[in-house]
């Protein structure tokens, strides 16, 4: 079987692990956690880290720290991961989406715009597989109606828009270092911003909102959401690689391109002049008049030993969102349609070349059936 991701790890993780279990420093209270921090934001060029324990959890900081209040509204993508969605509502907020765009599969910004009310406090744009979105008209939003913009960076550790790491161009950002993702801890996340209040706030939500002079005395509600010094010693082995995982991410992503060209029917990912898309997963949408769907095209490769991971399914398609009364009626025809046609394929680190000839050949054959 060729997995549809597999992380890599060396002995360095195996080393800084050992390091915890021979100190005894296994909780948060360790001195890999504000390491990692430190590393993670500043390989993105940003002032503050703050390390949870995953990409929900970050997500869920993100909209303590811009203190959304009920009834605040927060643009987003439809095609996400239900993560952006939950965190705003556990607030009282209100998700407001966009469709995303045919090619790179990002928030439409012309949408963004369309879409602001006297009620919107935030635009969070997600970066998707890999790919920037294109941020200079959601900062422009931003700035022109006094909105905070949070990026979720979930999928693009190391992707660039116009010279700028993403997560480091909105007001504030979030990670997830889930076992698939570019660099991992298992499970994990990050939060970043330049701004020292909102690196406070989100400090404080993380750790349940102790105040600062009764020691069990606490000001507001907060959550629970502390790394162990075992993820964050995980986390410090992969970020001195975080540089080589990109190559090797661009490079199979290449070799997939090529190989994929010349096959008819089929949408390979784009990278936009103003992109460094680090491929955080190898996506394609298969042409609709072809009748292959995605679900069809898994089931067929996975009878030939390769795994591969259907696109998301659109917010306003998710019961748990429309049994709250959210998006009646709501359409967004490039949402749906790549959520039936689109699918990534194996992707991990470890991947080799002969292993994605065989992926590549097998879609030929499937598409030339
Ligand atoms: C993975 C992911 C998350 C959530 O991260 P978890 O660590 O799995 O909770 C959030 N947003 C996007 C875009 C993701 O891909």
């Amino acid at each position: 079987m060729i997995p549809v991701n597999e992380p890599l790890f060396g002995n360095r993780e195996k080393a800084l692990l050992g390091e915890c279990i021979d100190t005894g420093w296994v909780s948060s209270e360790g001195p890999f956690v504000q390491k990692f921090e430190k590393m993670f934001a500043s390989y993105a060029g940003v002032e503050h880290g703050i390390a949870v324990c995953n990409g929900t959890a970050a997500l869920d900081v993100t909209i303590a720290a811009i203190n959304l209040k009920p009834g605040d509204e927060v643009i987003m993508p439809a095609f996400t991961i239900i993560s952006c969605a939950i965190a705003v509502v556990t607030h009282g907020g209100i998700p407001v989406l966009t469709d995303v765009e045919p090619d790179t599969w990002c928030m439409d910004t012309n949408q963004a715009a369309a879409r602001i009310t006297p009620r919107t406090r935030a635009i969070m744009p997600v970066h998707m597989y890999g790919h920037p979105v294109d941020m200079d008209p959601v900062m422009a939003l931003a700035e022109k109606y006094n909105l905070y913009v949070i990026e979720d960076a979930a999928e693009a550790h190391g992707a660039e828009y116009k010279g700028r790491k993403c997560g480091s161009i909105g007001h504030i950002s979030a990670f997830s270092f889930y076992a698939n993702k570019i660099i991992t801890t298992g499970e994990g996340g990050m939060v970043l911003t330049n701004s020292s209040p909102m690196a406070e706030r989100a400090r404080s939500y993380r750790n349940l909102c102790f105040g600062p002079d009764r020691q069990f005395s606490h000001p507001e509600l907060g959550r629970n959401y502390r790394m162990t010094n075992l993820q964050a010693a995980v986390g410090v082995a992969q970020m001195e690689r975080i540089d080589e995982f990109i190559v090797i991410k661009r490079r199979n992503a290449a070799l997939y391109t090529e190989l994929l060209s010349n096959v008819r029917g089929i949408q390979l990912p784009v990278e936009k002049p103003w992109a460094k898309n680090v491929y955080w997963m190898y996506s394609i949408v298969l042409d609709k008049d072809t009748g292959v769907d995605a679900k069809s095209m898994a089931n067929e490769l996975k009878t030939r030993g390769i795994g591969t991971r259907p696109f998301f399914t659109g917010m306003h398609e998710q019961p748990a969102l429309q049994n709250m009364g959210l998006f009646k009626g709501e359409r967004y025809p490039v949402s749906e349609e790549i959520a039936r046609q689109g699918l990534y394929l194996p992707s991990g680190l470890t991947l080799t070349v002969t292993q994605i000839e065989k992926v590549c050949t097998a879609i030929k054959e499937i598409m030339e059936a």
